[in-house]
């Protein structure tokens, strides 16, 4: 499909998934044709998809960035929750070669000294697995919500993702914590114990701190940088990350 026509069926869909439940959302991701994956970061939106996608048992590739930095509370759920719904959620793991040349150019923890060197690291770790994750994708199925973070406000349901060549569905992104919660509790959806001790937004271990009150919900994600609108580089563009180039992703 030409770039034009997948722009404007991303138009279209973002009308039609606004009407719809979580469920219905997710069936007409699944519906669409071609490889459809969703990406899980094991955070309790993302269990919520996982959820709904394992009910229903959609045709949904379920895939997590297994970056090697994880919190080891997020690694055991990857288990549970396969166990639990009876799904494979895939690992894809950053290479051994692109860390070993992180560390001998950054130190292995030398994202704590700069904003390039923190946006190499994600590089290597999740935006390259990323990449190999959603090879062959056509939809790209994200856990996104406005609420999360100002940077976040105007996440459509789904949008054309130039770089990718895909379109990205973001199928809770009107869903407020509040409701996300209710369907956690009503449906006993299984969550990283972290969430209750002051995690609302969970990354790898060393870049992820528990927030204080009136903090915003991804106020301790890389919180020893300024920038409000820090993000891993997943879910913006190239240019909006001017230390990582095109040829290291
Ligand atoms: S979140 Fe931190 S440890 Fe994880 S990939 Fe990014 S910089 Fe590296």
């Amino acid at each position: 499909m030409t770039l034009i026509n997948l722009s404007a069926e991303a138009q279209s869909l973002n009308e039609r998934l606004a009407s719809l439940d979580l469920a219905g959302r997710l069936a007409l991701a699944a519906s669409l044709g071609g490889r459809v994956v969703f990406t899980t970061s094991l955070g309790i939106e993302d269990q919520v998809i996982t959820h709904v996608i394992g009910q229903n048992r959609f045709d949904i590739d379920v895939v997590t960035l297994e970056t090697g930095r994880l919190f080891p509370e997020t690694v055991a759920l990857i288990s549970e929750t396969e166990n639990r719904y009876g799904i494979e959620i895939k690992r894809y793991f950053p290479l051994k070669e692109d860390i070993e040349a992180y560390a001998a150019q950054y130190g292995l923890n030398g994202f704590y000294d700069s904003v390039e060197a923190r946006h190499a690291c994600c590089g290597v770790r999740k935006v390259k697995p990323l990449a190999r994750a959603l090879s062959g994708a056509a939809i790209w199925i994200t856990g996104l919500r406005r609420g999360q973070s100002g940077n976040r406000a105007d996440t459509p349901f789904a949008e054309y993702d130039a770089e990718r060549n895909l379109i990205k569905i973001n199928p809770l992104a009107d869903w407020d914590i509040e409701k996300i919660n209710c369907l956690v509790t009503d449906e006993a959806v299984p969550i990283n114990p972290l969430h209750a001790r002051g995690y609302p937004s969970i990354g790898c271990e060393p870049c992820t701190r528990a927030i204080k009150p009136g903090e915003s919900e991804r106020a301790g994600r890389w919180w020893w940088e300024n920038d409000e609108k820090r993000e891993c580089g997943l879910h913006v563009p190239d240019a909006a990350l001017p230390s990582l180039e095109s040829s290291e992703l």
